[in-house]
């Protein structure tokens, strides 16, 4: 099953793509994820990312196509994986489709969490992070146990700086510019389905699951 997540920034979609990947042994692959994990290690590629990513801009898709591409190859993959934030452009859409359809294959499931402008500040303001494993809280909708520390591994939550409102606001031009466009890629090859995202997070993953047909 080859699914891939669309939505804004800071609608839920690691949030989802997380429970998918649980709840059908598939891994979930998040480029931005990639990229921090690269900045954290201190490669050039996290480092030329970090460029883009403080500004709210998108990776140039030269440095992301290759990468996932790469990444779907490996024999964890075999069976299907959820794409969370990529593809976000129309050129790194053709890139995977043109990859895929070279062995025979299609995405099976492209889901657009749909949330609207509005909340999303809130969303991305209350967002806070683990500098540990990058696992993905909320202060008020995804609260942990303990207030401040994850609860996966103990380390400390952070607000990426990505998440501040200036920043925010950016990256919210940047998805209505450059990634919306691909809803209607994925509605031409009629893979497209769409789920409300403002609903709460168990909720929004029923109505995925209905969709995946579990
Ligand atoms: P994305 O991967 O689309 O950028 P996230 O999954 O990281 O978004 O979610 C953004 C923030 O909103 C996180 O703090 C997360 O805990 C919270 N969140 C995710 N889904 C919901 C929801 N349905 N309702 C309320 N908060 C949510
Ligand atoms: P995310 O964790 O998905 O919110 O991504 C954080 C940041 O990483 C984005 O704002 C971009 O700067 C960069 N990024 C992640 N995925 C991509 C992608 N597919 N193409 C370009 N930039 C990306």
């Amino acid at each position: 099953m080859k699914i891939i997540m669309l939505g804004a920034p800071g609608a839920g979609k690691g949030t989802q793509a997380k429970k998918i990947a649980d709840a059908f042994g598939i891994p979930h692959i998040s480029t931005g994820d990639i990229f921090r994990a690269n900045l954290k290690e201190g490669t050039e590629l996290g480092l030329k990312a970090k460029t883009y990513m403080d500004k709210g801009e998108l990776v140039p898709d030269e440095l992301t196509c290759d990468l996932v591409v790469d990444r779907i190859s490996k024999d964890d993959a075999a069976n299907g994986y959820v794409l969370d934030g990529f593809p976000r452009t129309i050129p790194q859409a053709d890139a995977l489709t043109n990859a895929l359809a070279a062995r025979g294959e299609a995405i099976d499931f492209a889901i657009d969490v749909d949330v609207p402008d509005e909340n999303i500040i809130k969303r991305m303001s209350g967002r806070r992070a683990c500098v540990g494993c990058g696992a993905t809280y909320h202060i008020e909708f995804a609260p942990t146990k303990v207030e401040g520390i994850c609860d996966a591994c103990g380390k400390e939550l952070i607000l990426r700086d990505d998440d501040k409102p200036e920043t925010v606001a950016n990256r919210l031009r940047v998805y209505h510019e450059q990634t919306q466009p691909l809803i209607e890629y994925y509605t031409n090859r009629e893979v497209l389905y769409t789920v409300d995202g403002t609903q709460d997070i168990e909720k929004v993953f029923e109505d995925i699951k209905g969709i995946l047909g579990k």
